[in-house]
């Protein structure tokens, strides 16, 4: 055997995906993008992601398990948590107890909140008052145009639902960045301090209302708008979620609109590609489920993230309404099922190469991503996944032509991360991490290839499938 021959035999294979597409596929992942674009447009926040995806699920037959009194095999269930977090499943053939197999993932995504009382006015402006929710650079969110959504509920338990940013002919709203001319103090503060927590005030008008009373009048005049748009008061906030999130549109990316970039695509691109997958499949052996979970940014935490027991409650009812429950049924389940967390991972950014490990990097148009471990310098906190399941997954992804890649994420040390693989892995489940690469990770214009997003829904559908 030649070298060339013997290096392609026994080399780990680093695949370009364009490379290997044909024009007939080429067409499908740019379709397949197109209609992700649109997803991302909207589907913003956590609510409008749930919103849309049981919009979806109603319409290709899915039924909200609360409504069921039995189910049986090729049934196709979902259950909505609190507007902000979904299960569904498609019950399988095979007993209940041989496990599921499970793709987890978030729609949550990093943004600002609003303050409980979050309307001010200083010298004639009216401002709202931020708490920036998940890891962001602060530096990134000034001077960019924000959308409002979210809902605000009064009183009497009305729920107002908000939306201003997005259409064509909405206002939009910023925060206002310090002129260069008078930065020469805040540009020695480091990245972190340029602009602080307190600093990201989003201004949202400045006409006083009519009057000759001493009151703030630009505030008067902001709350006099909402409350005839809207019929809420200043209290009204504190019974509601707002959240500004980036307004501007996902789109195509580059000379050869090759690449996607958009708001919210951690993860939003890991719940679009697995409940794609699901969607698509016929009547499974294996009970197959898809996770969209809330507050992963925010450490999964509270009764929509991974960490509450409403998973469970889920599962304990699909039992319940097939073969019968019983006591320590769920953690056999548990203990049987596969789980892929379906989260991004931060890919190779040739503007910082210093930060990365190169020959253990996720490049952008390299497929989708297999973390056995993320966590920081000790790989501390991280799930890490066992060989023997590494070593299925991968048989599924070759047996199917799924182009992937194995990496970690940046330089020991240098950083780190984590996702709702070590939720999961902890109730006894095979758990690995495995989704999208993508750059720029966090910002608001996050950025991912269209061959890896529809390789990886072809990974997801393979993986229910087995
Ligand atoms: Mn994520
Ligand atoms: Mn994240």
């Amino acid at each position: 055997m030649n070298s060339k021959d013997l290096k392609e035999k026994l080399f780990r294979p680093s695949t370009n995906g364009w490379e290997t597409v044909s024009p007939e596929e080429k067409q499908n992942i740019l379709d397949f993008s197109n209609d992700y674009i649109k997803f991302l447009n909207t589907a913003k926040t956590e609510r409008e992601c749930t919103k849309e995806i049981e919009k979806i699920l109603n319409n290709q037959g899915f039924k909200n398990i609360n409504t069921l009194q039995n189910i049986k095999a090729g049934e196709k269930i979902y259950y909505v948590n609190r507007h902000k977090n979904i299960y569904a499943a498609v019950i399988g053939t095979d007993n209940l107890e041989n496990g599921f197999n499970i793709i987890g993932s978030h729609i949550d995504s990093p943004r600002l909140d609003l303050k409980p009382n979050p309307l001010y006015e200083e010298t004639e402006l009216a401002l709202f008052k931020t708490h920036y929710y998940g890891g962001i650079k602060k530096y990134q969110w000034v001077n960019i145009p924000l959308s409002m959504h979210g809902v605000i509920v009064k009183s009497d338990e009305e729920v107002v639902e908000v939306n201003i940013g997005e259409n064509e002919d909405d206002p939009i709203f910023t925060i206002a960045d310090l002129l260069p001319h008078l930065s020469s103090k805040q540009n020695k503060n480091t990245a972190e301090n340029v602009i602080s927590g307190e600093d990201l005030n989003i201004l949202i008008g400045s006409i006083p209302f009519n009057t000759n009373e001493e009151v703030e009048k630009v505030k008067l005049n902001i709350l006099n708008i909402l409350n005839k748009k809207y019929g809420i008061t200043e209290r009204d906030f504190v019974s509601a979620e707002i959240e500004f999130v980036p307004s501007f549109k996902s789109k195509s990316l580059g000379f050869d609109q090759s690449m996607i970039a958009g708001y919210g695509q951690d993860d939003r691109v890991c719940a679009y590609t697995s409940i794609k997958a699901l969607l698509e499949i016929e009547i499974p052996k294996k009970t197959a489920i898809c996770i969209l979970a809330d507050k992963e940014e925010i450490g999964s935490v509270g009764n929509t993230g991974m960490c509450s027991r409403t998973f469970e409650c889920f599962v304990n009812e699909i039992l319940e309404k097939t073969t019968g429950n019983q006591a320590g049924l769920i953690d056999k389940v548990f203990n049987n099922s596969k789980l892929l967390s379906a989260d991004v991972t931060g890919a190779y950014n040739p503007n910082f190469s210093s930060v990365y490990e190169k020959n253990n990097e996720s490049y952008i148009g390299h497929g989708i991503s297999i973390l056995k471990y993320t966590g920081s310098a000790s790989k501390g906190g991280a799930s890490d996944a066992n060989a023997e399941f590494l070593g299925y997954i991968r048989k599924i992804f070759e047996k199917n032509n799924i182009t992937y890649q194995n990496s970690e994420m940046g330089k020991i040390g240098i950083g780190g991360g984590g996702t709702i693989a070590y939720i999961l892995a902890n109730k006894g489940m095979d758990v690995v991490d495995c989704g999208v690469p993508v750059i720029s990770m966090h910002s608001p214009y996050e950025i991912t290839s269209k061959f890896d997003v529809y390789n990886t829904y072809k990974a997801y559908k393979a993986f229910y499938e087995d």
